[in-house]
């Protein structure tokens, strides 16, 4: 595009087809114009995806939006492609052909807006191919995933910061629904981000009536078909932790004359995509989903969110009640809060820590390393039984402690299959570079229809930057030459410095993982400390935030002058000397996925992990059949057996 049209109104009417900004989007776009980074926090349904979809029009060169959900980018792209704006996507789950075709558009100048997971990243042939565009604005959207102190931290994310430098961003728009004041600033100090371009519009929706009810777990369901009888009518999210209560409880309210569907990531996409359509159009539809709903959705007259198993963190209790009444009408929220789900809650952040002897172990491995040296997240994972992503934030933490150099993620194996005779593909080049491509094709193998090449070995033995190697078989790629497939991802690292003691690092990293473990712990229970207090909940909620309310809400329990009780207590019952006995036998097999407490424990409560499920152990019909308890309590008996066995 030549002549851009730069008048933000203009291009809000004419293409958008909107009247006027709402709260927030002018101050961001005009960040942006002047050529700032900005972060932006709205809540959900605010409209933040318009503060760079018009800036995305009015600039030269390309968009880049990093967006967590492959499902979200979909929706945004139909709706610009609606539009009549040039967007697409790039993941996975193209064709070469058509991702051939995305690479051709931006190339041609005929793609505005590009979105990507950022999970991208970790394939250098995408950063190289990226390095060649002019990219006038970087998206990251749910930008609180790269904090440290935000509810969501991926590892992938705290990268982002770096990628963009890397690749000369002009500037940054990060964007977010729920940002505590510490989250806020760590996303600013990574990108750079001024206070004057942090644009807030506040939290508070006037039209959300917020309402709890502690209870026990014989109540709830009693509790929930009162609810759906005593609210207006109108279309309903029933939100629940597990897939299997979903089901169950779609299935108590439909036989109880509340015709409901389940809806969770266990589902076969057509069925989620059946269940989302038909709530979509349902002015009276109910769901009961797990967190995978909701995330897509973009339904203005949802009139209850009722929450059947607390959230997570207050942050997830606005970004859920947040989907309800975005008409603006009326809409209420319901939180019933039941002792046995704390412990459930718990147990997911219990279940992520690694074992202190497996990240020692980790660290040992690395520190055994030459100064240069790749890894493969996978290996490891399955390894020292600590979950992939786990085990990203380990190798993560040993970037922030200022001991590795992250060199980037490369695929090691590179797979092409040639679409004509070498000599045919050799001939169109000079003499040098036949001589580079033929040696580059002498070393690789050939199975049934397609050659491997290892990359590493390959460029030591060529005595080549394996930097050049990547480049030709893209090149070639492009050309139409070959299709190419890659496997065997690794991750490149250098070392910074080396520590003295293995020791060391290995105990400050899993006090990392305790304290994070900890603050998810906090999290939950700030939720369950909603119901302990006597203020207006809507003011504690936005507290949580760093916004104070001018007056009470007006209209939640407690505005209203109803006493709320507090949480009946949770139940820390010990493990019945059956139990016990059954846990002994367990540990007396001597499994090596079972050595520690905390293996244990995992084990006990039916939370996955590499080695137990390399070992086949998550099939033992023992899997989980001490779910009901704390994962405290049955590491604490595990750890007590352990001695005594
Ligand atoms: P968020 O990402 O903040 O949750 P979205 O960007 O998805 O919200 O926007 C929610 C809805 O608001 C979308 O349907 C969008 O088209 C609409 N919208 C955004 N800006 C405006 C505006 N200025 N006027 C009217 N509708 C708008
Ligand atoms: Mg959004």
């Amino acid at each position: 595009m030549k002549n851009p049209e730069t008048d933000p109104h203009r291009l809000l009417k004419n293409i958008f087809g909107f009247d006027r900004f709402r709260p927030g989007q002018e101050a961001v776009v005009e960040q942006l114009q002047a050529g700032n980074s900005a972060l932006a926090v709205f809540p959900t349904g605010a409209g933040k995806s318009l503060c760079y979809q018009l800036p995305a029009l009015m600039l030269e060169g390309m968009t880049l939006v990093v967006s967590p959900l492959i499902a979200l980018m979909k929706d945004q792209i139909d709706f610009l492609v609606g539009k009549g704006i040039k967007a697409a996507r790039m993941d996975s789950s193209l064709t070469a052909e058509e991702s051939r075709q995305v690479w051709d558009d931006l190339w041609n100048g005929n793609l505005k807006l590009l979105y990507v997971a950022p999970e991208r990243f970790a394939s250098e042939r995408f950063l190289q191919r990226l390095r060649r565009t002019t990219i006038s604005l970087m998206v990251i959207d749910e930008a609180h995933c790269i904090s440290e102190w935000g509810h969501n931290f991926r590892p992938d994310y705290m990268k982002l910061a770096a990628i963009s430098r890397e690749l000369r961003v002009e500037r940054v728009l990060a964007l977010t629904a729920t940002a505590t004041p510490t989250v806020a600033n760590d996303i600013c100090e990574s990108f750079e981000i001024s206070p004057a371009a942090y644009v807030h519009t506040g939290f508070h929706r006037p039209n959300l009536v917020m309402h709890m009810t502690p209870c026990t777990a014989d109540e709830r369901d009693r509790l929930l078909l009162q609810r759906l009888e005593d609210r207006p009518k109108g279309a309903t999210i029933v939100y629940v932790t597990l897939q299997k209560t979903a089901e169950q409880v779609a299935d108590r309210l439909s036989r109880a004359g509340h015709p409901a569907r389940a809806y969770h990531a266990g589902l076969e996409s057509e069925e989620r995509h059946e269940i989302q359509d038909r709530f979509m159009g349902d002015p009276e539809g109910i769901v009961v989903a797990t967190i995978a709903f909701g995330m897509g959705i973009d339904k203005a007259d949802i009139r209850n969110v009722i929450h059947y198993n607390p959230p997570k963190s207050l942050e997830n209790y606005m970004q859920e009640t947040g989907r309800a009444g975005r008409d603006g009408e009326l809409s209420h929220c319901d939180l019933l809060l039941c002792p046995d789900d704390v412990a459930t809650l718990e147990n997911f952040s219990y279940g992520d820590t690694p074992t202190p002897e497996s990240v020692r172990g980790v660290v040992e491995e690395i520190l055994k390393q030459p100064d240069e040296f790749d890894v493969s997240v996978y290996d490891l994972s399955a390894r020292f039984d600590i979950r992939n992503l786990v085990m990203s934030t380990l190798l993560t933490y040993l970037e922030l402690d200022g001991i590795l150099l992250s060199l980037g993620p490369h695929y090691n194996e590179y797979k092409f299959q040639p679409k004509r005779s070498s000599t045919e593909i050799l001939a169109g080049f000079d003499e040098e570079r036949r001589k580079f491509l033929r040696t580059l094709f002498s070393h690789s193998k050939k199975g049934r229809t397609w050659f491997s090449i290892d990359l590493g070995e390959a460029a030591k033995s060529m005595g080549e930057d394996r930097k050049r190697l990547v480049a030709a078989l893209n090149y070639l790629e492009e050309k139409g030459e070959l299709v190419m497939q890659v496997a065997g991802l690794r991750r490149g690292y250098r070392f910074l410095k080396r520590p003295e003691s293995a020791d060391e690092v290995a105990s400050t990293i899993h006090e990392r993982f305790l304290r994070s473990e900890k603050r998810d712990i906090e999290r939950m229970e700030q939720v369950v400390q909603l119901a302990g207090s006597s203020e207006c909940t809507v003011r504690q909620v936005l507290q949580y935030f760093g916004e104070e309310l001018g007056a009470n809400c007006g209209h939640c329990d407690r505005c209203l002058g109803e006493t709320i009780p507090p949480m009946p207590p949770v139940p820390d019952a010990r493990l019945s000397s059956a139990e016990k006995e059954k846990l002994a036998a367990l540990i007396q097999e001597k499994h090596a996925a079972l050595q520690t407490p905390r293996q244990l424990a995992r084990f006990g409560c039916g939370l996955t992990s590499p080695a137990a499920t390399k070992a086949k152990l998550t099939r033992d019909p023992r899997f989980g059949f001490l779910s009901h308890h704390r994962f405290v309590t049955i590491a604490l008996a595990a750890k007590k057996l352990l001695v005594s066995v």
